[in-house]
């Protein structure tokens, strides 16, 4: 009896030491960790690699959170197989409300969607609901893996959150005349062709970019310019004046929200609406869903923001020059 009270009290301390440790572990290195692996296993498309355990072995560890380094997803294997049925649905049914209209599904986001999440998979997929799981985890939400209204409105938060969020106008020597060749209309009249200088510039070496890409099918000149009679890319309109504005939701009441707008990007000479198919500004379903399919269209989702352009999601023709939001590559 001696002896076992003797060492009781070290070994009581050893545990104690060793759980407090644990403890620490937990709760301050192991998330980094987590997100990390996630990461790094969700953009290699949920292949598993011979070094990784199982499917279930990894939902397994998920739960004891004793291997951080091998979870795959928040989600079992099984939750991500039914995670992805529901999406399937949902990307067509899920009603929500965005500027003071309904809204059915999500599938007209599918591109700018999949480039948030960091998946190429379709939104029927358990890969796609895995990186779902994973970016629901990074902002704080249950990771479920469906992309429910939740999901969707802190993604359309997030979004939101990269634009302009400017409407002051620029002073005149910031403005230049481009040519009307850039110009998706070539009947524009002259005062409506200004263009803040930057965002121009930026403008034409993103253009010289998708130029390069032959999947994009453009019509070049010889020169590598887009050619006369090449419509994709094109701008649309660019810097509009107050005055402008007003004139255009006096002349068409039912234009949109974009339309309406008394405060618009437009008047910062940073937002350019760019010819990505369809009619070029026509914010019905029919016409967004066609335009989110061109090739140009998802080539500006993956490659825009390396030119400091960032998306309204909302309008799949409108981009805002921001600059200082510009990542460096
Ligand atoms: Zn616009």
């Amino acid at each position: 009896m001696r002896d076992w009270k003797i060492y009781f009290l070290p070994v009581a301390a050893a545990v104690g030491v060793v759980f407090a440790a644990a403890l620490l572990y937990r709760y301050s290195v192991l998330p980094r960790l987590t997100v990390e692996a996630q990461r790094v296993v969700v953009t290699s498309d949920l292949k598993t690699p011979a070094t990784l355990p199982a499917a279930s072995e990894r939902a397994a560890s998920d739960e004891k959170q004793s291997k951080p380094l091998f979870i795959v997803a928040p989600v079992s294997a099984s939750g991500l197989k039914t995670a992805a049925t529901e999406n399937a649905r949902l990307q067509f049914n899920l009603q929500w409300a965005f500027g003071g209209k309904s809204q059915y599904g999500w599938f007209i986001y599918a591109p700018l969607i999949q480039q948030t999440i960091n998946t190429a998979s379709g939104a029927e997929t358990p890969e796609f609901a895995g990186a779902v799981a994973v970016w629901q985890q990074q902002f704080g939400l249950p990771t479920t893996g469906r992309l429910d209204d939740k999901t969707l409105y802190k993604m359309v938060e997030w979004w939101q959150s990269r634009r302009l969020n400017d409407s002051t106008y620029p002073a005149p020597n910031q403005l230049l005349a481009a040519p009307i060749a850039d110009f998706y209309d070539p009947s524009r009249s002259a005062d409506l062709l200004k263009v803040e200088r930057e965002t121009y510039a930026a403008y034409k070496k993103m253009v010289a970019a998708a130029a390069k890409d032959p999947t994009l099918n453009l019509k070049m000149t010889n020169t590598g310019e887009l050619a006369p009679d090449e419509k994709f890319l094109r701008i649309v309109s660019a810097f509009r004046s107050r005055e402008y504005q007003a004139q255009l939701r006096k002349q068409s009441p039912n234009s949109g929200r974009a339309g309406l707008a008394t405060n618009s990007p437009h008047f910062t000479g940073h937002a350019l609406d760019i010819y990505v198919g369809g009619e070029p500004v026509i914010t019905k379903d029919i016409n967004r869903a066609q335009q989110v399919q061109t090739p140009v269209y998802k080539w500006l989702v993956k490659n825009a923001e390396k030119f400091g352009f960032y998306p309204y999601y909302y309008e799949p023709w409108h981009w805002e020059y921001v600059p200082n939001r510009l990542k460096t590559y």
